[in-house]
């Protein structure tokens, strides 16, 4: 049997997606999404094994971005919830930037601010270009069907996120999958509308 050093040594920390550069922050989810392939002991996605035994260092993350300049953008996303790791990924960005990363982008479930107990929006000024935030619902009975939140209150944090997220990130947009039981697309759709934000409507089972 490998060892988990081993396993760590050889881990995905960046992989390549239609001319964005992927970062694999953590795996551990706030969430327990369960559509999410990893509760099907499913860890590829497009060709990426993408299980972490280990949390990679800042230093590792930036090493696996290469020249930022060569990608559309660089994007903090993987199959778990980068900004459970705020501080990595802020320092992560930053020597992006000084390296002359031209976009970044956040993938999240739009609870950080809930986790950490303070609005964290502020701290991703000047930093993030876009944040790409799963609604995934349209309610909070539908949310909590589908990703099974642990803290109470979950779905209203995530628009609470979007809505100050606006204020110090250029570019904020909501997702939900279609072909979910229950969740209705023009919904969602309607509520990115009403906080000021964008909004993409992704399939089930597509990752990107
Ligand atoms: S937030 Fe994403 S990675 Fe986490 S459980 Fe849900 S689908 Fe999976």
């Amino acid at each position: 049997m490998t060892s988990v050093p081993q396993q760590a040594s050889r881990q995905t920390v960046g992989y390549t997606l239609n001319g964005n550069r992927y970062l694999n922050v953590t795996s551990r989810c706030t969430l327990r999404c369960a559509f999410c392939p990893k509760f099907h002991r499913e860890w590829t996605v497009r060709g990426h094994a993408l299980r972490l035994y280990q949390d990679p260092a800042v230093e590792e993350m930036v090493a696996a971005a290469g020249d930022p300049r060569e990608y559309d953008a660089v994007v903090f996303c993987g199959l778990g919830e980068p900004l459970l790791r705020l501080g990595a990924v802020i320092e992560t960005a930053r020597r992006l930037r000084d390296k002359g990363a031209t976009r970044i982008r956040i993938n999240t479930d739009g609870l950080a601010s809930l986790i950490h107990g303070e609005d964290v929006t502020p701290r991703l000024a000047g930093l993030i270009d876009a944040l790409s935030i799963s609604l995934n619902a349209q309610d909070a009975a539908t949310y909590a069907r589908h990703c099974r939140p642990t803290r109470g209150g979950s779905f209203e944090a995530v628009l609470d996120f979007a809505r100050k997220a606006r204020e110090h990130v250029p570019e904020v947009a909501l997702t939900a999958i279609d072909g979910l039981e229950g969740v209705d697309i023009a919904a969602c759709e309607a509520i990115a509308r009403d906080l000021g934000v964008g909004f993409r409507r992704r399939v089930l089972d597509v990752v990107g």
